[in-house]
C-alpha cells in the first residue's frame, strides 16, 4: 500500500499502518518512540508516528541554523519567493496525496479539503512569494545638527530560526500560513504539527525536497507538547522565536518557556465567537452563513460561532431554521461528495464536547437539534462523531456561553437594542471573530470599531484575503500575521543611518 492510499479517508489502513517519520537536515529520520495516529471516522490505527526526543529536536534546530549560514542564508527576497513558488507548484502537484492525507488525519470531508483546507496551502506559498518580492521598506532624510543630512533606511533580516507549533483543526492550511512567510524573510524554520494530525506536515516535507528547499530550511519534529517535542523545542536555546496557534492555556505554557531566552512569540489563540443578526438582516442569507460559521469542520474552527445573538422581531424565525438546518446536515463518509458533517478529532474530543452537551442541559438549556452522538451501524460508530446541536434559554455569564467547546455548537439567545448586542458580543475573555448580519450600512462600520474581536465579518464569514492582518485580542492572541503584518514578525528590522555631509 502506498503512504497515501486513498482508502486511508474511510479510515482503514489495510495493509497496515504506515509510518510517518521526522525531516530533519534534508532526511527523513525513524529515531525515537512511536505512537499510533488513529482515524476519527473509524478508530482504526491510520499511521504509526515517531515521537521526537531531545536529541532529535537538538539536530533539528541545528540543521536550521546550519542552513542559516549557508546558501539559504545568502539568497535574496527574489530568489526566495522563487523557491515559494515552486514549493506551491509542487503542493499542487501532489494535490490528491494531501487531500488523502488530509482527510486521513482528520475525517474532514472530501469536499472541504479539496476546496479549502489545500488549495489554501498553495495560495500561501503565493501569496507570501508576491508579498516579499514588492513589500517596501521605509526611508527617512534626517537633518544633522550642523545643519546636513543623514540618510535612513531599515534593511529586513530574517529573525533566525523560527518554532512552528499548530494545531489539528486546519493542519495544512495553518502549518504553510506560518512557514510560507517565515521562508519568504529568509529564516530556517522546526516545525511541529499536532499529534493528531502528523500526515499532511510529512508530506510537506516530501514537497520541500521535491521543490529543491535547501537542506536544514524545513525541519519535522513529531510528538505531543508537554515533556516532549514541543516543550523541547519552545525551551531550546537555538530558537529565535516562537510561533504557535492552539489553544489559550497552551498559548500561556509557552509564554513561560519562551521567557527564559527572551524569544519573540506571536500567538493565535482560543475564541469564544458571537454572530449578531439584526432585524434588518437578509434572513436567508443569516441562516445559510450561520450555519456554516457554527458546523463548518465539525465546529472545529477557531473562528467558528458559538453564540448567536439575534434582534427580538426575528429571533424565533431564525432559531427556528436555523435548528431545522442543524437536524438535516448530511451525514456520510469522508470521500462522499455530499458529506458536511464530520467526525471530532478524537475520542478524547468528542467526551470534552459531550461534557459541555451535559454542562448546557444541567445548566438549564433547552436542546433545539441534536444534543448526542449519531449511530451509523457501521465502522464509522467507533469514529468520533457528535451531532450538530442549537442550545437556548441561557444566560450570558453561563459556562456554555463563556468557555470554548470547539465541537459544531452553537447557542442561540434574543436582544433588544444595537448596544446591548455589542455589549453581549463583547462579555466574554476571548477576542478572536464576529459575523454581523445586517443591511445597515452604517451598523455596519459601527459594529467593526465597537466590537472586541480581530476580524468582524459582515454578511459573510471566513471570507479570507491573506494580505490583511489576522490575530486576536484579549486572550484570542498575541500580534497580528497576514501580508506586511507576517513580515513584521518573521523579520528583524535593522535601521541604517548614513551622514551624507
Ligand atoms: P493545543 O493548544 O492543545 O495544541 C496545539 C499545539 O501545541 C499542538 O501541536 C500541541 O502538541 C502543542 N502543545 C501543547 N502543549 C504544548 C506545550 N506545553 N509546549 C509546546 N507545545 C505544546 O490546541 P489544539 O487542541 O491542537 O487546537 C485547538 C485550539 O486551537 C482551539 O483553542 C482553537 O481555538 C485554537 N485555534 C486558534 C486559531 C487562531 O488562528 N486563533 C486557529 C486554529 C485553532
Amino acid at each position: 500500500m502506498s503512504l497515501w492510499d486513498p482508502r486511508l479517508m474511510a479510515g482503514r489502513a489495510p495493509d497496515g499502518p504506515g509510518l510517518l517519520r521526522h525531516f530533519v537536515a534534508g532526511e527523513f529520520v525513524a529515531a525515537g518512540r512511536r505512537f499510533t495516529k488513529r482515524s476519527p471516522v473509524t478508530g482504526e490505527p491510520v499511521f504509526e508516528v515517531v515521537e521526537a526526543d531531545r536529541a532529535t529536536v537538538d539536530d533539528a534546530v541545528g540543521a536550521a541554523r546550519a542552513a542559516l549560514r549557508g546558501r539559504w542564508g545568502r539568497m535574496g527576497e527574489r530568489e526566495r519567493a522563487e523557491v515559494l513558488r515552486r514549493v506551491a507548484d509542487e503542493l499542487e502537484r501532489r494535490f490528491d496525496d494531501l487531500v488523502t492525507a488530509e482527510v486521513a488525519d482528520t475525517g474532514k470531508a472530501i469536499s472541504q479539503a479539496r476546496t479549502l483546507d489545500i488549495p489554501r496551502g498553495a495560495a500561501n506559498f503565493r501569496a507570501f512569494a508576491e508579498i516579499v518580492a514588492t513589500a517596501p521598506t521605509e526611508s527617512f532624510t534626517t537633518v544633522t545638527p550642523t545643519g546636513g543630512r543623514a540618510l535612513n533606511y531599515a534593511v529586513r533580516k530574517p529573525v533566525g530560526v523560527v518554532a512552528v507549533i499548530v494545531p489539528w483543526n486546519l493542519p495544512l492550511l495553518l502549518l504553510t500560513w506560518k512557514v510560507a512567510p517565515a521562508l519568504a524573510c529568509g529564516n530556517a524554520v522546526v516545525v511541529k504539527p499536532s499529534e493528531e494530525t502528523p500526515a499532511s506536515a510529512t508530506l510537506l516535507a516530501e514537497v520541500m525536497a521535491a521543490a529543491g528547499v535547501p537542506e536544514g530550511v524545513f525541519n519535522l519534529v513529531h510528538g505531543f507538547g508537554p515533556d516532549s517535542a514541543g516543550e523541547f523545542l519552545t525551551r531550546h536555546p537555538g530558537v529565535d522565536a516562537i510561533t504557535f496557534t492552539g489553544e489559550s492555556a497552551t498559548g500561556g505554557a509557552i509564554m513561560r518557556a519562551a521567557a527564559d531566552g527572551v524569544k519573540a512569540v506571536s500567538f493565535e489563540l482560543g475564541g469564544k465567537n458571537a454572530g449578531l443578526v439584526f432585524a434588518d438582516a437578509d434572513l436567508d442569507a443569516a441562516v445559510a452563513g450561520s450555519v456554516r460559521s457554527s458546523f463548518t469542520n465539525g465546529g472545529q474552527v477557531c473562528l467558528c460561532t458559538e453564540r448567536i445573538y439575534v434582534q427580538r422581531p426575528v429571533f424565533e424565525e431564525f432559531t427556528a431554521r436555523l435548528a431545522k438546518r442543524a437536524a438535516e446536515l448530511p451525514y456520510g463518509w469522508p470521500a462522499d461528495e455530499a458529506t458536511v458533517n464530520m467526525p471530532l478529532i478524537s475520542r478524547t474530543h468528542r467526551e470534552k464536547v459531550l461534557g459541555h452537551y451535559d454542562l448546557a442541559r444541567a445548566e438549564g438549556a433547552e436542546v433545539l437539534a441534536g444534543g448526542g452522538t449519531p449511530r451509523f451501524g457501521d465502522a464509522r460508530d467507533g469514529g468520533a462523531y457528535v451531532q450538530p446541536t442549537v442550545l437556548a434559554g441561557l444566560g450570558p455569564d453561563a459556562r456554555t456561553n463563556t468557555e470554548e467547546i470547539f465541537g459544531p455548537v452553537v447557542h442561540v439567545a434574543p436582544f433588544d437594542h444595537e448596544e446591548e448586542a455589542y455589549a453581549l458580543a463583547n462579555g466574554t475573555e476571548y477576542g478572536l471573530a464576529a459575523a454581523v448580519w445586517t443591511r445597515d450600512v452604517g451598523r455596519a462600520h459601527r459594529a467593526g470599531a465597537r466590537l472586541d474581536a480581530g476580524i468582524v465579518w459582515v454578511n459573510t464569514w471566513f471570507l479570507r484575503d491573506l494580505r490583511t492582518p489576522f490575530g486576536g485580542v484579549k486572550a484570542s492572541g498575541i500580534g497580528r500575521e497576514g501580508g506586511v503584518h507576517s513580515l513584521g514578525f518573521y523579520s528583524e528590522l535593522t535601521n541604517v543611518c548614513v551622514d551624507l555631509t
